[in-house]
């Protein structure tokens, strides 16, 4: 059961804009449910393009000062939101599992992993080096300087409620930049309680706003304003294309972050063992839904058997419940239409010839609970290949040579995280450059830090966060020719 919050400041029912906390112009609310209970667990103001026009604004008067500041100084209030946030890990942590779902350890594991892209980048802030370049001609010289790129606005998905905030904001506020933030309408607390602590760290007002409400009408007025000069996005590739489209007739620089289709493949010589543990903490994190889960299990056929049955075997140990109760594993899934697709794949899969190994229906717990599932014999003629599940399903793909499983394997418009487990040397070389991801976990089966490079290729995406390169989204490169010298 939830403890009440050490902080109860922390939750709050009203947007954060322009420094003050303000409900919708019309009064109007959304509701957000847990979707562990069904239950009501209150409302966020329902905004439109005003409030969100009225927080770009407050952006836009915020930048000059904030962007004249000292990198150190910024450094010193982005450190001070990190140690909030990490002070405060357990309130977030169940304000988290509230809204989201997800298991309480797994909420105490993201609020750390968000406060890491905090500290990183008030530490990456200080060391946005420019350039000096022999000139091409002797009377010239050549400097690069880089600047915050101005007005930026995020939108973020329901996933990871806090750590998806912290890697826009936390880059973005470090090179100079101002943002607009839109948090999922399902997950808008943890977002708000971030708010609350910005505020507390010293963040000055307008360097950071939270509008809530409608997607459509604040994502339109973002894309629309000829102020804001980025977008950052998190989210499906089918809504990234739409607001790159929208971002199109104001020229804005983007970064995407969308949608994965992730292959896992398991060669003959893995350690199975580890394969095994890797495939769970890849395919069953966050109940199935992250965009670098494991979405296709690609088994050589010399281990295909003894590997099904190894993670049936771990798959059928994991508990099923409410985040907040103790040794929960799997937590419900965000909604009913998350069940809804999870199901269809399924089904879809066992018509064209898939067998169930384990799991493969509702939980018996009702709501938006679905069985940790192992699916054998699927083909890439199941939508199960083409489509990302976003649910706790494992399909077992069979291979026979290490073409076939790379062709399998790239056979995809996305092109986000993929895994493979295996230990020839050469293998390991040929099968890392031919995958066509943005990221390879080899024999690791858990990629995200704070300091690598997030990202996709292909229809996944366009930019990187975390890591030195990941300040870069939010730079502008300005060339200084000096003549007459
Ligand atoms: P998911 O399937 O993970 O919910 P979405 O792409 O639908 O992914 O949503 C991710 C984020 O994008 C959420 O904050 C959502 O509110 C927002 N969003 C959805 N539709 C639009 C839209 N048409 N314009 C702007 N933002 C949108």
């Amino acid at each position: 059961r939830p403890q009440p919050l050490k902080k109860p400041g922390l939750l709050r029912n009203q947007a954060y804009l322009d420094g003050a906390f303000v409900d919708a112009d019309g009064g109007g609310t959304v509701a957000v449910d847990n979707p562990a209970t069904g239950e009501t667990l209150g409302t966020v103001p329902r905004m439109g393009a005003a409030e969100t026009e009225r927080a770009i604004a407050a952006a836009a008067a915020a930048l000059p000062a904030w962007r004249a500041r000292t990198a150190k100084d910024r450094a010193a209030i982005l450190r001070r939101w990190f140690t909030l946030i990490m002070e405060n890990q357990e309130d977030l942590a169940a304000i988290m599992t509230a809204e989201q779902g997800k298991p309480l350890v797994e909420s105490r594991g993201e609020i750390a992993y968000a406060a890491s892209f905090i500290e990183w980048f008030s530490e990456e802030a200080k060391r946005i080096y420019g350039d000096v370049i022999p000139a091409h001609g002797p009377d010239k010289r050549i400097v690069v300087i880089k600047q915050p790129i101005g007005v930026c606005a995020a939108i973020t998905p329901w996933n990871f409620p806090a750590a998806m905030i912290t890697r826009k904001a936390g880059p973005a506020l470090a090179a100079g930049c101002t943002m607009v933030l839109k948090p999922a309408s399902q997950t808008p607390f943890s977002a708000l309680a971030l708010c609350v602590l910005a505020e507390e760290a010293g963040i000055p007002k307008g360097v950071l706003s939270c509008v809530t409400g409608s997607a459509q009408a604040i994502g339109g007025a973002m894309t629309a304003s000829p102020v804001v000069r980025k977008l950052s996005f998190t989210g499906s590739t089918e809504i990234g294309r739409e607001l790159l489209a929208q971002c199109a007739p104001t020229v804005k620089k983007t970064s995407m972050e969308l949608g994965g289709n992730a292959p896992f493949i398991v060669f003959d010589d893995a350690d199975l063992d580890l394969a095994v543990k890797g495939a769970i903490a890849s395919k069953y994190r966050n109940a199935g839904q992250t965009c670098v889960c494991a979405n296709r299990i690609l088994v050589q056929d010399g281990v295909y058997d003894a590997f099904a049955e190894r993670l049936a075997r771990a798959v059928q140990a994991m508990a099923v419940g409410d985040g907040f109760e103790a040794g929960t594993v799997i937590g419900p899934l965000i909604d009913a239409k998350a069940v809804a697709k999870v199901e269809e794949h399924v089904s879809d899969a066992l018509e064209k010839g898939a067998r169930i190994v384990t799991g493969g229906r509702r939980h018996a717990r009702g709501g938006s609970f679905y069985e940790p599932t192992v699916l054998a014999d699927t083909t890439p003629q199941m939508r199960i290949f083409r489509e990302e599940t976003f649910g706790p399903v494992a399909p077992l793909f069979r291979f026979r040579t290490e073409e076939e499983a790379v062709a399998l394997a790239n056979d995809t418009e996305f092109g986000l995280a993929s895994y493979f487990y295996g230990r020839d040397i050469g293998r390991v070389w040929r099968v890392a450059e031919a995958l066509d991801y943005g990221m390879v976990g080899i024999n690791e089966g858990i990629i995200s830090t704070e300091v690598a490079p997030f990202g996709g290729v292909k229809e996944s995406g366009l930019g990187r966060e975390g890591s030195h390169y990941g300040i870069d989204d939010y730079l502008e490169i300005k060339y200084l020719c000096m003549g007459g010298i």
